[in-house]
């Protein structure tokens, strides 16, 4: 038997016409289900020739805007409204979104840290080693959105990184304005090794992010953003027809120079003392730890230490040394 490309199959075929909704089916032998298949379902509406775009969600699987985005805009997508195609995973990480977890409670794997995945590897590793060798060569657009999960909430905006490739970064950044999220940054990633983002970019097609809202749960607001962006974007590649609106105006932002992470050094009750989305200046405070352990100490204040807007914050109420504290931006 000849070796397959990918363990994973695929019950859409990518090159029919019209719209079809259903999985993909990893292996996942296991204790409760010998031959058992994990199903991540997927959508593909497509018609005639065109450009591709791919938006997924639930990468992480407790970031929710992308995920009820994705499955509303699958169910209203009309083939006849289409030229091109659009592929539309609404749970990356299935199992994480239904546990409302950031990684895999099958295998532990932060999704977002798996690419290219492994063809012989865990479930998560699997996906991602069918979405990076099967998928995304088809693609010309890929929008994967997040948001802060259990651990952190944002100032929602849309998102981009900084290319070498000029040609790239200026098709990059078209999408990102075409977007139209309230705030549109340049993010400078933690850690971009194994990302989609990275797997995307350096295959030279256009990848663009979001981060909206946060601590596991969607609000109107960022949910929104989310429906908006996908039906501007899809206008944008010319996959729709254009939209009678104009593309609202959006604040270009950066995180990229230095200054714009704070990251804890203390452990205790963490108490933000500035709201996301204030204009802060270079030593304002933005938040202060009380020890759990000692609270007669006086607190640790943690300041800003750069002008901008707080657009990221650390979610629960205690914290630990090393967690992510802050994020500030900075207009570009
Ligand atoms: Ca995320």
């Amino acid at each position: 038997m000849a070796t397959l490309v990918s363990k994973v199959q695929a019950t859409v075929d990518f090159e029919k016409n019209g719209k079809q909704f259903g999985y993909l089916d990893v292996p996942h032998s296991r204790d409760d289900s010998g031959w058992g298949t994990l199903r991540v379902p997927i959508a593909v509406v497509k018609n005639g020739s065109g450009p591709t775009i791919l938006f997924t969600g639930g990468n992480h699987g407790d970031e929710y805007e992308g995920q009820v985005a994705l499955v509303k805009l699958a169910r209203a997508l009309d083939p006849k409204d289409v030229a091109g195609r659009v592929i539309m995973i609404p749970f990356l990480n299935y199992p994480a979104a239904r546990a409302s977890r950031r990684t895999s409670p099958i295998d532990a794997v932060n999704m977002n840290r798996a690419f290219p995945g492994e063809r012989r590897g865990t479930v998560s590793q699997l996906i991602a080693h069918y979405v990076s060798t099967l998928i995304l060569p088809l693609c010309d657009l890929v929008m994967d959105f997040h948001a802060g999960g259990r651990t952190m909430t944002y100032q929602p905006f849309a998102c981009i990184h900084r290319l070498e490739d000029r040609p790239l970064f200026d098709r990059t950044k078209a999408a990102l304005l075409a977007l139209g999220a309230p705030i549109s940054l340049v993010l400078q990633e933690l850690d971009a090794e194994g990302m989609l983002d990275t797997q995307v970019e350096s295959m030279g097609k256009v990848f663009v992010s979001a981060e909206l809202g946060g601590a596991g749960t969607t609000t109107p607001t960022t949910v929104g953003i989310a429906d908006r962006g996908c039906r501007r974007l899809l206008a944008h590649l010319g996959i729709t027809r254009p939209t009678a609106e104009n593309t609202p105006p959006t604040r270009f932002m950066d995180t990229s120079g230095p200054g714009c992470y704070t990251i804890s050094n203390h452990g205790g009750l963490f108490e933000m003392l500035a709201e996301l989305g204030a204009t802060v200046k270079a030593g304002d405070p933005l938040a202060q730890i009380h020890s759990m352990e000692r609270p007669e100490e006086a607190p640790i204040v943690y300041r800003a230490a750069r002008d901008g807007m707080l657009i990221g914050r650390h979610h629960p109420a205690v914290i630990q040394q090393g967690d992510f504290m802050a994020l500030v931006a900075y207009d570009a």
